[in-house]
């Protein structure tokens, strides 16, 4: 059957949302139309459903998904208050002892996670590189291919963000903690990554990027090198940017300049950059985003009190928002969507802060529907659309050529019961969890459907018990 035409209740592309609309979508797994199922076409009813762009979390280390929950008291046993450093402790310790099959174990069900939350793409900012004694693998990229393996068998695609890791800051040599993520010179890095390259070559669905890591953690060489060698490679370029105060002033310590200003100085600020958090920002800074990705990871900052986005201004000054998961704290893009604009709220005392350049509101080509509120499309597009664009990909947006990526979303869910096509999507994102997002498809290919993975992709009950055989050896 060369046409596939997937006929919901209401349809959301291009800003509107539409009824009897079709997504019909071509043997190559792209969208081929959106409108009235052609004749000849397989048509797929999806009755008390409607169908909206998948998403993409831009940012996150899913082995962190074995962290969740046990990072959440106040003093621990020898009277030490918690706070973002204690939780990097954590962290670390649990690093320190991963296998690869571990990470494959963690990282599947934190892809499965995400792929019943209607992710289809995955950026995963990989720095576990070398065995727990610092030394590289036989295979230097095991713990890598272990995490690519893991969202191909889920079904998602992922975009490996490479990172480069020197130090534990300005003037001081990795902590041990730290040595299963150093290496001697960004060579390595941009090495890993060629090999990498030419063993997924031909391999739907996967692709990657150069990161390094953090000012904090690369001197400004490294960052200039591997800034040229990915804009070179025409490959995204990823960094931790200004997640908490002490790391900006170290970097004016340092560097004389806050981190921003840092990185435009190394030529690292460009249309394929995306900088994670970017929150505590000068004017200057805000200015020098213009254009840039800034990928917000609202639940992740929150529960470790980093602070908030200030995506209000950001957007203002033009730079292109993206989200994503980054702990795994939660496994919600929905719930990454509204805190963008929620915690704007609660800084602020206004309400619907978030205003979307024009540019980010279609111009209504789709013919008839309801049109999306912009502050709901702004959230929804930085939600899917910022995020394959800070990856380096095509979609989250439903149109002609672009891959087929697309959630079904239960219109009898009570969370979304009720909503009439113009309230629709702020009825999503502002009301909804992931649990009302029954079913993905990426290229066209089903992966979750009925909220259960599909047929062909990795099953639930062997995700399950791998995962919880991995807590087990992680916490021996
Ligand atoms: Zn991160």
């Amino acid at each position: 059957v060369p046409l596939r035409a997937f006929l919901p209740d209401l349809l959301v592309a291009d800003g509107r949302v539409q009824a009897g609309a079709a997504l019909v979508v071509s043997e190559s797994g792209a969208v081929a139309a959106v409108g009235p199922p052609p004749p000849g076409a397989e048509l797929h009813r999806l009755p008390g459903a409607a169908i909206l762009p998948a998403f993409a979390s831009a940012h996150g280390h899913s082995f962190q998904r074995a962290l969740r929950g046990r990072t959440e008291w106040r003093t621990n046993g020898s009277g030490v208050r918690s706070t973002f450093w204690t939780w990097r402790e954590a962290m670390y310790a649990v690093a320190a002892r991963l296998s690869p099959d571990d990470l494959h174990a963690v990282a599947r069900l934190a892809f499965h996670e995400l792929a019943r939350a209607g992710v289809a793409v995955a950026g995963e900012f990989h720095y576990v590189q070398h065995d727990p004694a610092g030394r590289p693998y036989a295979d230097p990229d095991a713990l890598a291919v272990a995490v690519v393996e893991a969202a191909r068998e889920v079904g998602i695609r992922i975009v490996l963000l490479r990172a480069a890791y020197a130090r534990a800051g300005a003037g001081g040599a990795a902590e041990p903690a730290q040595r299963r993520f150093v290496e001697g010179d960004p060579a390595a890095a941009i090495a890993a990554l060629e090999r990498l390259t030419g063993r997924f070559r031909g391999a739907a669905g996967v692709s990657f990027g150069l990161a390094p890591h953090s000012v904090r953690a690369c001197p400004a060489e490294w960052i200039r090198d591997l800034a040229g060698e990915a804009a070179r490679r025409e490959v995204p370029l990823h960094l931790h940017v200004s997640e908490q105060p002490r790391e900006v002033q170290e970097c004016m310590a340092e560097h004389g300049v806050p981190p921003v200003l840092l990185l435009a100085r190394l030529g690292a600020l460009g249309p394929r950059t995306t900088a994670v958090h970017a929150i505590h920002l000068s004017d200057a800074e805000l200015r020098a985003l213009a254009g840039v990705h800034v990928c917000a990871c609202p639940t992740t900052e929150r529960n470790l009190g980093d602070g908030v986005v200030p995506a209000d201004r950001l957007l203002a000054a033009g730079a292109r928002l993206s989200l994503g998961v980054d702990s795994h704290a939660q496994g919600d893009l929905l719930e990454e969507a509204r805190e963008l604009e929620l915690h704007l709220r609660l800084v602020t005392g206004e309400r619907a802060v978030l205003q979307s350049p024009a540019e980010q509101v279609p111009p209504g080509r789709a013919s008839g529907g309801a049109r999306v509120d912009a502050l709901a499309w702004t959230l929804l597009t930085a939600a899917s659309a910022g995020g394959y664009a800070s990856l380096g990909l095509r979609g989250g947006r439903l149109a002609p050529g672009e891959p087929a990526d697309f959630v079904a979303v239960d219109l009898d869910h009570p969370a979304v019961a009720g909503a009439a096509a113009e309230d629709l999507v702020p009825t999503i994102v502002f009301g909804a969890s992931s649990g009302a997002i029954t079913s993905l498809w990426v290229g066209g290919a089903p992966v979750v459907q009925a909220g259960r993975a599909a047929p062909g992709r990795a099953p639930e009950v062997e995700i399950l018990r791998d995962y919880r055989a991995a807590l087990a050896r992680l916490r021996a």
